[in-house]
């Protein structure tokens, strides 16, 4: 899932990135609130941590703006801790308000909270066949046994069993497995796919990768599930 990070203090935001990742999200970080407004608006965003004092406006003026390309969730970080800001903020339309200085294991569970939270997405155990993957844990399991996969191979699965039955197109992967930081290469998501391909079919899983030739990549859905 993709986390966009507005926050202009460097070091904290390499603090958040850092946390976030290692639990698995994919985030692109700006440090102002036009970067943050164009970038909204390019991408889907599965939530939004938001800074409220930015170099260029405050973070509070952009929350409607941030609104208007969808519901997407928003935690507000904020040094501001008096209940007036912590209200202006939830009122406001966040979804929830952390004050600074921030817990990194906090905020990577309020992140979680969040997107658990009716209407978004109820279950973190995402199953089809055998085959099981842990959104919150990033972990993946065939018949109960661990399969160790890399960032963007456990990326790519996430994607294809959020939409099992159905087509996931190449944009939509590339999408999940790339952040504003990564160099982009041409062949990087057939590479993951091979990559979890053979992994998969070590670990004896009997659901196949199927290839649509031009369009993308499915997990077809056995007949009863
Ligand atoms: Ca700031």
């Amino acid at each position: 899932m993709r986390v966009l990070l507005v926050e202009d203090h460097p070091p904290l935001a390499e603090a958040v990135c850092d946390a976030l990742r290692r639990a698995g999200f994919n985030v692109d970080h700006v440090a102002t609130a036009a970067d943050a407004c164009e970038l909204s608006g390019q991408s889907d965003y599965a939530l939004i941590l938001l800074d409220l004092g930015l170099p260029d406006g405050d973070g509070l003026r952009l929350l409607p703006i941030l609104r208007q390309n969808g519901r997407v969730p928003v935690i507000v970080l904020s040094a501001r801790d008096q209940l007036v800001n912590r209200l202006g903020g939830l009122d406001g339309g966040a979804d929830d308000y952390v004050v600074k200085p921030v817990e990194m294991p906090e905020l990577v569970a309020r992140v979680r909270a969040v997107l658990r939270r009716p209407g978004e997405r109820a279950d973190t155990i995402l199953r089809l066949g055998t085959l099981a993957l842990d959104t919150a844990a990033r972990s993946v399991s065939v018949n109960d046994r661990a399969v160790v996969l890399g960032r963007r191979e456990l990326s790519v699965l996430e994607q294809l069993m959020r939409s099992a039955g159905r087509v996931a197109s190449r944009q939509v992967l590339e999408e999940a497995i790339y952040t504003l930081d990564d160099e982009v290469t041409p062949n990087a998501l057939e590479a993951a796919v091979s990559r979890l391909r053979r992994a998969l079919q070590a670990a004896d899983c009997t659901v196949p990768i199927v290839n649509i030739r031009g369009v993308g990549w499915m997990l077809p859905r056995e007949s009863g599930q």
